[in-house]
C-alpha cells in the first residue's frame, strides 16, 4: 500500500524533497484507522508533520479507498501504545498497562463479525464463534477452528475478541499467534522472566491462540502450553485455537494435547464457492471510493478460488492500477492489472509467444528479432534458447515449433535443442541462466 501511495506522492513534489523525506520513513502499524510511520529523528518528524501530512493522508486514502489519519513516531513502541487502544483494558487489568494495550493493538480492528461474510463454507465455524462470544466458557471449550490459508480463521478469532471486549471491556482477552507464544516463551527462559510470562498467559479470561500447528516439534513450548491450557481450563476460562489442519493431522503433537483439543468443538472452514467469493469482494469493494463494475468482481472471483487474502489483494491491485494509470476500472484494465498474478498460476497455458517474450527480455533483444532471418550470434543464441525451452515445456511438435519461430525447418529446431543441451552441460553459468529463464516462465 505504501509503495502505491509513494507513486502517487512522487509527481506532486520535487524529487529532492521526495527522496529526503518520503523514502526514509517506514510504515510500521495500522491501528484504529491510523497509519503509523517510523521516522529516524525529531527533525525529520517535524518537517513531515508541519508540511507533508495532508499529502500522505490523501495518497493513502486514494490507494486504500478509506480515509485514515497519519502519525509519525520516533519509536516503534509509540505506535503500539496509542492511547486509544490502551484505554479499554488498562484500568482494570491485572497485568501492567504495557502488556494489555499491546494485546489489544495486536488484533486488527477490522476483523469483526460485522465485516465477516457468511457463506456455506464457514457458516458452522461462524456460528460456533458467535456462540462462544456470547457466552464464553459456557459452551464450546476449547473451540478448535481449522482450514486452509487465507480462509478467515484469524479474522473469526479476533472477531470473538472484539465482540467480548465490546460488552465486557474489563475481560482480559489475549490474542496470540503460536509463533509469538513460542518466542515469548524462549525470551522468558533466556531472560529468566518466566513468572511474568506465565502471568501474562495464565491470567487470560479468553485465550485466542492462532496457527497452533507451529507447535509441532517444539517440545518445550508444547509442555508450557499444556500447563497454560490446563490452568485456564481448570479456572473455566475460554480457549479458542486455530490451525491449518485438524488436531489428528498435526505431526508430533503430544497425545495429551491432542486429546485436549479434541475434547471441545472442532469446526472447519473450507474454500468458498463462487457466490460467497462474490459476496466477500463486494463487501470489500464497498470500502473503495469508486464503483467497481460487476463484471470485474466476477472476473476476480472466477480467477481466484482458494484464498480470500489473494482475492482481496487482487481487488486492491485492480483499484490501485486504475488510480496510478488514471484509467477506468473495467474488465480490460483489470486483466492488465492482474496479469502478473495470473502468470504465476499453474493452470496458465504457456505459449511460445510468452517464452519468446521472456527470453528476449533476458538477452536484450526483441521478439521480432527472434522471428527474423538474422543469424548473428547475439540473436541466434537467444532464438535457440527459446526453441529449446519451448520444446522442453510445451506440447508443441518440432515442425510446429519451427513454424512459430519465423517459419523454420524442424531440423533447425533439433539442431537448436542439441546446441543448447551441449552448452548447458559445459557451462554452468549458461545453465543457470537457462534455469532462471525457465523459472520465470513457469512462474516460480
Ligand atoms: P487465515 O487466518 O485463515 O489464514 P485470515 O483470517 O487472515 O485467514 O483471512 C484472510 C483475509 O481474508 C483477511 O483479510 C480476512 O478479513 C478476509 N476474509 C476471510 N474470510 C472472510 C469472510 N468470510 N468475510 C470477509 N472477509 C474475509
Ligand atoms: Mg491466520
Amino acid at each position: 500500500i505504501w509503495d502505491s501511495a509513494l507513486e502517487l506522492i512522487k509527481p506532486d513534489i520535487s524529487p529532492t524533497s521526495f527522496n529526503t523525506w518520503f523514502l526514509k520513513i517506514k510504515p510500521i502499524n495500522y491501528v484504529n484507522n491510523t497509519y503509523y510511520f517510523l521516522s529516524e529523528n525529531e527533525f525529520e518528524k517535524g518537517i513531515l508533520e508541519s508540511r507533508h501530512i495532508p499529502l500522505i493522508t490523501n495518497a493513502l486514502a486514494e490507494v486504500t479507498g478509506k480515509p485514515g489519519s497519519v502519525k509519525i513516531v520516533l519509536k516503534e513502541e509509540d505506535a503500539m501504545l496509542s492511547p486509544e487502544t490502551a484505554t479499554p483494558n488498562a484500568s482494570h487489568s491485572i497485568v501492567d498497562d504495557k502488556v494489555s494495550s499491546y494485546q489489544n493493538s495486536s488484533m486488527n480492528p477490522k476483523y469483526t463479525f460485522d465485516s465477516f461474510v457468511i457463506g456455506e463454507n464457514n457458516r458452522f465455524a461462524h456460528a460456533a464463534c458467535v456462540a462462544v462470544s456470547e457466552a464464553p466458557s459456557e459452551r464450546y471449550n476449547p473451540l478448535f477452528i481449522y482450514g486452509g490459508v487465507g480462509l478467515g480463521k484469524t479474522h473469526l478469532m479476533q472477531a470473538i475478541g472484539h465482540y467480548i471486549l465490546s460488552y465486557a471491556p474489563h475481560k482480559k482477552v489475549v490474542y496470540v499467534s503460536c509463533e509469538k507464544f513460542t518466542n515469548d516463551f524462549i525470551d522468558a527462559i533466556q531472560n529468566k522472566t518466566n513468572i511474568s510470562f506465565r502471568n501474562k498467559y495464565r491470567s487470560a479470561d479468553i485465550l485466542l491462540i492462532d496457527d497452533i500447528q507451529f507447535l509441532a516439534k517444539k517440545e518445550g513450548t508444547q509442555e508450557e502450553f499444556f500447563h497454560t491450557f490446563n490452568t485456564l481450563q481448570q479456572e473455566n476460562k475460554q480457549i479458542v485455537i486455530s490451525s491449518d489442519r485438524p488436531p489428528k493431522e498435526i505431526p508430533t503433537l503430544e497425545e495429551r494435547l491432542r486429546s485436549r483439543f479434541e475434547s471441545g468443538l472442532i469446526t472447519d472452514i473450507y474454500a468458498p464457492n463462487f457466490e460467497t467469493r462474490i459476496a466477500i469482494i463486494r463487501k470489500k469493494a464497498e470500502s473503495f471510493s469508486d464503483e467497481i463494475p460487476n463484471e470485474v468482481l466476477s472476473f476476480i472471483a472466477d480467477s481466484i478460488h482458494s484464498n480470500i487474502r489473494e482475492l482481496e489483494g487482487a481487488l486492491t491491485t485492480v483499484f490501485a492500477y486504475s488510480k496510478l494509470h488514471k484509467v477506468p476500472i473495467n474488465i480490460e484494465s483489470a486483466k492488465v492489472a492482474l496479469k502478473d498474478i495470473f502468470r504465476k498460476k499453474e493452470d496458465i497455458v504457456i505459449t511460445s509467444e510468452y517464452i519468446k517474450e521472456v527470453t528476449a527480455k533476458y538477452f536484450n533483444i526483441t521478439v521480432e528479432d527472434m522471428n527474423s532471418k538474422k543469424r548473428t550470434r547475439a540473436i541466434s543464441v537467444p532464438r535457440q534458447v527459446a526453441m529449446y525451452i519451448t520444446r522442453d515445456i510445451t506440447e508443441l511438435s518440432l515442425p510446429r515449433i519451427g513454424e512459430e519461430f519465423g517459419g523454420r525447418d524442424h531440423s533447425t529446431v533439433i539442431h537448436a535443442c542439441q546446441k543448447i543441451t551441449e552448452e548447458m552441460a559445459n557451462n554452468t553459468d549458461f545453465k543457470n541462466l537457462i534455469l532462471r529463464i525457465q523459472r520465470e516462465i513457469n512462474g516460480n
